[in-house]
């Protein structure tokens, strides 16, 4: 992996900020697993979404078979970050970016996982859990979903995570093998 090849050709995207991490950098806690079963409406619901990805052990011992990973934000302008619908309207310019950094990736490794934002919005009805994902190519399931602490991750990188009151922060998580 070229590190500097990767951050030449990002400079052409509106990423906001970045890191190259290590697997070993991840906090996997039963607790953000536990949120999503207990808040989050999207909770068995889609391929994106837990349980679908197996349990947090599961998902450790998946990222911890990769050799090396990079994080990065996109922010975009709100006029009020609590409209959820105004919010969410975002995502897709972010997931459109998340495409094009995970197609970089690819570019120089065998083998890319990406992690996202949010329940995968790419169908009007999930085929969850009557079919298989429709779109595996565009299906990043949601960061949270693996049990990871972003806030966490964040921190320890020195990238910000939240950008003030009227920008929306997203998050994406690549972990690669060479
Ligand atoms: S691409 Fe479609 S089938 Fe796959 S997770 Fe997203 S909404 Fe569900």
């Amino acid at each position: 992996m070229n590190q500097e090849i990767i951050t030449g050709q990002i400079a052409e995207y509106p990423v906001c900020e970045y890191a190259f991490i290590r697997p070993e950098d991840l906090t996997f806690l039963e607790q953000v697993r536990y949120i999503c079963r207990t808040e989050c409406p999207q909770y068995g619901k889609s391929w994106s979404c837990p349980p679908a990805m197996g349990t947090v052990e599961e998902c450790r011992q998946r990222c911890m078979s990769y050799t090396g990973g990079f994080i990065f934000t996109t922010v975009a302008e709100v006029t009020d970050i609590a409209d959820m619908q105004e919010t969410l309207a975002t995502r897709m310019e972010h997931e459109k970016i998340t495409r094009h950094i995970r197609d970089l990736f690819c570019g120089q490794c065998k083998d890319v996982l990406v992690l996202s934002t949010e329940s995968c919005a790419n169908c009007e009805s999930c085929a969850y859990p009557d079919a298989p994902c429709r779109h595996p190519d565009r299906m990043f399931p949601c960061i949270e979903s693996y049990g990871i602490l972003v806030t966490d991750l964040a921190e320890r990188h020195g990238i910000t995570f939240m950008n003030g009151a009227s920008l929306v922060t997203w998050f994406s998580l690549l972990l690669y093998r060479e």
